[in-house]
């Protein structure tokens, strides 16, 4: 039902939708209205509430919660320095170290220390902060797309393998967290959020029924799909694998009315088969659309009433865009929020503007948040005597670059979070930002993010394997090929040969790929073993001199001769172009890396 508005909204003066969206709009309008005393209010509420723990307690802050003291006594952080303390209370130390409040929980970041995820601590009353950001998604959206509450929204949703820390706290990525929980599970049903996935097939822990639910869900109710999502891209660009390669098996099951006999999980199994009819017409359909090469508007084809597709293509995910708008010729691409395990950022008042345009605004009563200005010429930290350059919230400068500081209710004091934004403009006084990348990543194909050194460990680790060739890799570089799904890890090795006659087997090329493989973080491995949202890592072997011709092209178009380094990722076209036109061998992982839930360290 339309009404109304009590208000305009000034989110380019578009009317609500809906009566219900006014109180999330006219929410947005006040928080980002007054964002420099939200933000003075959210450091008190973390200062004077976490007071007693341990660590405010070595600043010495005496009781204040002012800004300027919290910033001359408290340091910037990175994980690693809050390790002992991480470490601690995964140890079960249940002492107020971090937090006064009970660490409810460890959510785990898809960035890795040692080769594992990082454990975030979080405290119960994060849940409510959580589920109030994603209650002003939809608010926004309607005001962009009409009728959104006609029809359905189909979105893969993925649960994950959770632990137990040493000390009996559970361990797991936020949204397995998130919809393992009330707010999710039993949410309010509300029109505009109708999923096609049961919670069931959300919630099935096996990654195969879970996908050929929702999946089977979606084909069942095609023409009910008005928008069509992941969280990432990579999500559903994977989604859209599956059913390139199960769409036989889905369509048998539509025609007959039955249920896989490999779909085991028993609440699935209730509650598919509840809404599993047979249906002759909608099976021939599906078998028409996919038999064949031509895969072209694939998504827009099956689900014809689809308005947009909702995935982050922003950072990382950018890489995926082309293949989402071959799948689903050109339609919008809605990038709606930002968010981290260590906190949810903020959202995208623009949901359907181009993918390149995409500003995210943070809400300033997430968490108290601080930039420090990022020029890669210039070192953020130039000494531990200096402290960097804090610049809060709302004083940022549009165009500028910065790094993300935050300050968290759950107990994180002035941490990194590793993101580079760019500030593009304002809503009220609150910056919106680009997102410009991820510090030090260097490959990312899913959720995993693998740094130089990881990829110099895994380089190290693998010519351990070519010593007895007496062979050794005079240069690498590497990229990430998403022409392939799944994506994949290409390596160009250049190498030497002491002895000519006495080369490295394809075998042993072979073993060394899966050596890096196997000396990669675990968020790769896991990517690789159970979610196959990875193939196997390729080692490219190039002709001798390959490297000084990259050189020699890098020269050409301006780099100094004095300062060429050799990168350690590319991803320009020509560049890479060049490396594939002096391949002369092809070598990859025969088989998946080792990968369990427990922690290695
Ligand atoms: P995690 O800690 O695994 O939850 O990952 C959080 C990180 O994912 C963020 O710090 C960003 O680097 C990245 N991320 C989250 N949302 C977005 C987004 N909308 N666009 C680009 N990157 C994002």
């Amino acid at each position: 039902m339309s009404v109304e508005p009590v208000v305009s909204s000034p989110l380019g003066r578009r009317r609500p939708a809906h009566e219900k969206d006014v109180e999330a709009l006219e929410f947005i309008e006040e928080m980002t209205r007054n964002c420099d005393s939200v933000q003075e209010r959210v450091l008190g509420e973390i200062l004077s509430g976490n007071s007693d723990t341990e660590y405010l307690q070595r600043f010495q802050l005496g009781g204040k919660t002012d800004r300027d003291t919290f910033k001359a006594k408290v340091p910037v952080v990175t994980y690693e320095d809050l390790k002992p303390e991480i470490q601690r209370i995964a140890n079960g130390d249940r002492s107020k170290i971090l937090s006064s409040r009970p660490i409810s929980e460890f959510l785990t970041s898809s960035g890795t220390s040692a080769g594992e995820r990082k454990l975030m601590p979080t405290i119960e009353e994060e849940w409510n902060r959580r589920q109030l950001l994603y209650s002003l998604l939809m608010p926004v959206m309607n005001l962009y797309v009409p009728d959104l509450d006609k029809g359905k929204a189909l979105y893969f949703l993925f649960v994950k393998a959770e632990t137990k820390t040493p000390g009996g706290l559970l361990a797991r990525p936020v949204l397995t967290g998130y919809y393992k929980s009330d707010h999710f599970k039993t949410r309010p049903y509300d029109p505009f959020n109708v999923y096609t996935s049961p919670n069931e097939a959300i919630l099935c822990p096996d990654t195969f029924q879970s996908m050929y639910a929702q999946m089977l869900c979606g084909l069942i109710m095609h023409h009910k799909v008005l928008r069509v999502g992941a969280v990432f891209a990579s999500g559903l660009i994977r989604a859209i694998r599956f059913l390139q390669v199960n769409w036989k098996l889905l369509a048998h099951d539509i025609e007959t009315g039955t249920l896989n006999p490999r779909i085991a999980d028993p609440s699935i199994r209730r509650c598919m088969e509840e809404s599993l009819r047979p249906d002759q017409g909608l099976a021939e359909f599906i078998r028409t659309q996919c038999e064949g090469e031509a895969w072209e508007g694939i998504i827009t084809r099956i689900w014809p009433n689809t308005k947009y597709l909702d995935v982050i293509v922003t950072g990382a995910m950018a890489q995926y865009i082309p293949t989402l708008d071959y799948y689903s010729r050109g339609l919008p691409l809605a990038c709606t929020m930002y968010a981290s395990s260590e906190c949810y950022f903020g959202l995208n008042l623009n949901p359907i503007c181009k993918p390149s345009e995409v500003s995210y605004t943070i809400m300033p009563n997430m968490g108290y948040f601080e930039f420090t200005p990022h020029d890669p010429q210039v070192p953020a930290y130039p000494s531990l005597d200096l402290p960097p350059r804090m610049v809060d919230l709302a004083n940022v400068e549009v165009g500028k670059e910065y790094e993300l500081i935050v300050t968290t209710y759950s107990g994180l004091c002035r941490y990194r979070v590793g993101d580079i934004l760019r500030v593009t403009g304002f809503h009220n006084s609150a910056p919106q930002f680009r997102f410009v990348r991820r510090r030090n990543v260097l490959l990312s194909i899913d959720s995993d993010k693998t740094d130089e050194a990881e990829l110099q460990g895994a380089v190290e680790r693998a010519l351990r394997l070519l010593r007895e060739s007496n062979t050794s890799v005079v240069e690498y570089t590497s990229y990430a090929d998403t022409a392939t799904i799944p994506g994949h890890y290409v390596i160009y090795w250049e190498l030497l040969g002491k002895d000519k006659e006495n080369g490295p087997s394809h075998e042993v090329l072979d073993q060394c790929c899966l050596a890096m493989e196997e000396s990669l973080n675990s968020v790769y491995r896991q990517c690789r073993v159970t979610d196959n949202s990875i193939g196997p890592l390729e080692i490219r072997v190039v002709k001798n001199g390959s490297f000084e011709e990259l050189m020699d092209y890098a020269i050409s178009r301006g780099a100094s001769i004095n300062q060429y380094k050799v990168p350690r990722c590319v991803s320009l076209g020509p560049i890479v172009e060049l490396l594939d036109s002096r391949v002369v061998s092809a070598h990859f992982s025969p088989r998946a890396p080792s990968w369990t839930p427990e922690r290695r360290h």
